[in-house]
């Protein structure tokens, strides 16, 4: 970021995450950008990884949705998580009927990410909308983009792990636990967090997201 630039962010109203041209309101969005986000039901999105649970995401990963959670997620906008923790409530009402007493599991961002973001993105979004428990750490992962699916698989079993004592308290406690995650792809990340919790003895019926590829 230059000087100009960093000067404009802290003076001028921000723009709109999505379409950069007009003044945001509150919640990181202009108000059309903020009513072209997804409002209908959730969709049940069944991941190819045939391990991954089934998910319930907000919607598909195009527009504003896309655009509202990579400037959340890689440019930090945090202003933006009230909005994308609020798509997360639709998703997660039908996890609840499926799934009672369920805590949010949130996939964890490795520690470069966290230290690069400044923050644990996703877990920010799980916060206002459940209770949730920090189980799995993630270990040093390369970029997805460009893997094949055995790559990616192998990647996210090799990087997640349980949080000593965390996840044996929740499989003591006997409920189950629902994943969050940002974006689901293969469902590779789901699988890998899944079967770490299975091992541990946690059910994990279900998992959510914002959006599916
Ligand atoms: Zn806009």
């Amino acid at each position: 970021m230059t000087i100009a630039e960093a000067l404009r962010e802290l003076f001028l109203p921000a723009a709109c995450a999505a379409c950069r041209r007009e003044p945001s309101a509150a919640g990181g969005l202009c108000a059309p950008c903020g009513d072209a986000l997804p409002a209908g039901p959730p969709r049940l999105a069944i991941p190819r990884e045939r391990e991954a649970p089934p998910v319930v995401v907000a919607g598909a990963y195009d527009g504003v949705l896309a655009e509202a959670i990579n400037e959340y997620k890689e440019r930090r906008r945090r202003e933006l998580a009230p909005t994308l923790s609020g798509l997360l409530r639709r998703p997660l009402a039908l996890t609840a009927e499926e799934a009672p007493g369920a805590v949010l599991v949130p996939i964890p961002p490795t520690r470069a990410a966290r230290r690069e973001r400044g923050f644990d993105h996703v877990a920010a979004l799980c916060r206002p909308a459940g209770e949730v428990r920090r189980c799995l750490t993630a270990g040093p992962r390369p970029d997805s983009v460009g893997l094949t699916p055995a790559q990616r698989r192998s990647a996210a079993r090799r990087s997640l792990e349980a949080v000593p004592g965390r996840a044996a308290a929740l499989a003591a406690s006997g409920r189950p636990a629902v994943l969050v995650d940002d974006v689901v792809t293969t469902g590779a990340t789901l699988a890998a967090a899944a079967a770490v919790l299975r091992r541990a003895g946690v059910a994990v019926p279900l998992a959510v997201a914002l959006a599916a590829r």
